[in-house]
């Protein structure tokens, strides 16, 4: 019998844990077998496999049952998932649906989720703007959260190690609030979206609007080819899956990647309860899993694990990690774990129309579309609410059916739609203020189907955001008017924060053990052999899309592990 358990225990010992295989896990994966550590990737969803467990990818809107649309009785029930853009018949096998998950909303709160190898890098939009120094600055400038312990020096390298890889096209602006990266070609703005992009640099000396960096593939090259991946081919349904491996996901690039390793063990179905802590060692030595089918429970063994549960279920996996040491959750020593949650801000909406350029059109399809980095509060403080915003815009010819007419001539009206003027459109993406009051914790009465109690969530927007909205809907209305766009409208979704799906904190960086939980290598302060390098990291937001910033982060703190490995630091 003891022999057996030797055997099991070796059976299930590896020098590395990675929790979670979406977009930050699929870069520890990589990072960590690229240098040699037999690694063990545990994901509680399916295995969603590149290109063969891609059902819809090359499906035409006429062969789906609904021509894509939910059938109500799918909205009914997902009333939550429903209202993310990126949820339609194409991709209903990628989400979580309400029912199955469930978690406490203690204030409204979207959750929007992805259980599968590759996790939500299959559903992301790819937007991929790197943070300025501007950024990690901002709490200590304006006073608010924390210090970050690195600043943009730390992670340009990482930054430009990952866009080299993942594949980032876009163009090199040299714009100081957002530093240029390694592009591959950018794709092309439309003659409206130029038009708007000159109106700003002709009436404002810090507003550019650029086009938006995208983790496409744009162009061969050699390290896209050995991934197995092509350029993309603007179908623009990539929440589907690509078949050309055009964008990056986790299921394209990364993780077959740490697959060809041979170092790499594959988990999934297998839901991460906790992690095991050793009061002697004084360290973590594995993790809790929880078989998906059978509901039984197996512990695994390493040197080090690295946790990228996505922010708000790596926050439960510490907070259920609880020992005599950590009576409140792995690492929790000063109470703030799961605190300071923040996120972005998408309510705000202005659309309008431009009657010029009627002689050209838009014609076929493009992934990327224009985005207005952040001009507000960036070298200084100007406005009565703290931080600022970018925004995306876009412009498109509108076209429009003619109904009139019977017969053939309403036939031959309806089958060749019109043009109409140019329709505009821009949303903001705000940063929010991380505060204690922003938290989740466990809930002491409610379990998961796992038997695992289940999140309670409590974030709220505050006063800053409603300044920031209103100084968008302002300023926006400023820019459109002198760019001689007309019909200007604006509408605030008034949608609950998770909609964003930017949710960030509860785990920050930090210099002082005292007011943070992670030190500058991502290490809990508390447990310095557990790593947490998804959005739960994040002292601030700023206004970038965010996971481009975890990769670069993830690949810096897994590169550091194994040097501290060798070095038996760990
Ligand atoms: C429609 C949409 C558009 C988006 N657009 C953008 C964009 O343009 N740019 C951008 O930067 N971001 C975008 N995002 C957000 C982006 O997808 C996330 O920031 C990113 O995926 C986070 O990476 P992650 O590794 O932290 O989490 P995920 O990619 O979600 O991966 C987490 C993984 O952990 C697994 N897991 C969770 N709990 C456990 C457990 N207990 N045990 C084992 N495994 C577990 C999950 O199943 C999942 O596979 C978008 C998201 C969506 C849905
Ligand atoms: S737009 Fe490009 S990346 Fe997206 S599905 Fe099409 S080919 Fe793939």
């Amino acid at each position: 019998m003891t022999n057996f358990n030797i055997d099991v225990i070796k059976k299930n010992t590896f020098d590395a844990i990675v929790i979670g295989s979406g977009i930050s896990g699929g870069w520890a994966a990589k990072e960590l077998t690229g240098k040699g550590l037999k690694t063990l990737v545990i994901e509680r969803g399916r295995n969603v496999r590149h290109i063969s467990d891609y059902p819809t990818s090359t499906m035409n809107p006429w062969q789906f049952e609904h021509r894509g649309q939910l059938p109500l009785e799918v909205k009914e029930a997902n009333p939550i998932i429903s209202k993310c853009y990126a949820f339609y018949e194409g991709t209903t096998q990628f989400f979580v649906k309400d029912a199955e998950h469930p978690y406490i909303q203690e204030k409204p709160f979207d959750w929007i989720r992805g259980y599968q190898v590759g996790g939500k890098s299959l559903l992301w939009a790819r937007e991929v703007q790197r943070w300025s120094k501007y950024d990690f600055e901002g709490p200590a400038r304006d006073g608010y959260a924390v210090e970050w312990p690195i600043g943009y020096d730390d992670l340009a390298p990482w930054y430009s190690y990952v866009e080299t890889f993942a594949g980032v096209s876009g163009n090199k602006d040299g714009l100081d609030e957002l530093p240029d990266g390694e592009f591959l070609p950018p794709f092309e703005l439309s003659c409206v979206e130029k038009h708007f992009k000159e109106q700003l640099a002709k009436n404002y000396k810090n507003r550019h609007l650029i086009i938006a960096r995208k983790a496409h593939i744009t162009e061969s090259r050699p390290i896209f080819a050995e991934q197995g991946r092509n350029p993309c081919m603007n179908r623009t349904i990539c929440e589907r899956g690509c078949p050309f491996g055009g964008y990056f996901s986790s299921n394209a690039s990364t993780i077959p990647w740490a697959q060809k390793t041979g170092k790499m063990t594959l988990q999934p179905d297998s839901v991460v309860h906790s992690i095991i802590y050793d009061e002697k060692k004084g360290k973590a030595t594995g993790v809790r899993v929880i078989n998906a089918e059978t509901k039984e429970m197996t512990e695994y063994y390493a040197k080090i694990i690295f946790v990228n549960a996505a922010a708000l279920n790596t926050n439960l996996i510490l907070l259920n990690s609880k020992s005599n040491r950590f009576p409140n959750g792995l690492g929790n020593d000063n109470g703030l774990l799961g605190k300071f949650i923040a996120f972005h801000i998408y309510r705000a909406r202005i659309n309008a129309e431009y009657d010029g350029m009627l002689d050209l059109t838009t014609k076929g399809k493009q992934p990327a579309g224009g985005y207005i980095p952040r001009f507000r509060n960036v070298f200084k403080q100007e406005t009565d609410f703290l931080r600022g915003y970018a925004a995306g815009f876009s412009a498109r010819r509108w076209t429009y059916q003619d109904r009139n007419g019977i017969g053939e001539t309403l036939k031959a009206n309806l089958l060749n739609p019109k043009l109409g003027n140019w329709g505009v459109g821009s949303h903001i993406m705000g940063e929010t203020i991380p505060k204690e009051s922003n938290y989740v914790a466990l809930d002491n009465s409610k379990t998961d189907p796992f038997g695992i109690p289940q999140l309670k969530i409590s974030v709220d927007y505050d006063d800053n955001d409603e300044k920031m909205i209103k100084d968008f809907f302002e300023q926006m209305t400023e820019m459109f008017t002198k760019a001689g766009f007309k019909n200007i409208r604006t509408s605030d979704s008034k949608q609950a924060p998770g909609l964003d799906i930017h949710e960030m904190g509860g785990v920050r960086m930090g210099k002082d053990p005292k007011t943070s939980l992670l030190n500058k290598w991502n290490q809990l302060h508390a447990c310095k052999n557990v790593f947490v390098t998804d959005g739960a990291c994040m002292t601030s937001t700023s206004t970038q899309n965010p996971s481009l910033t975890y990769m670069a982060l993830t690949a810096r703190a897994a590169n550091y592990a194994v040097e501290a490995l060798k070095k038996k630091e760990l």
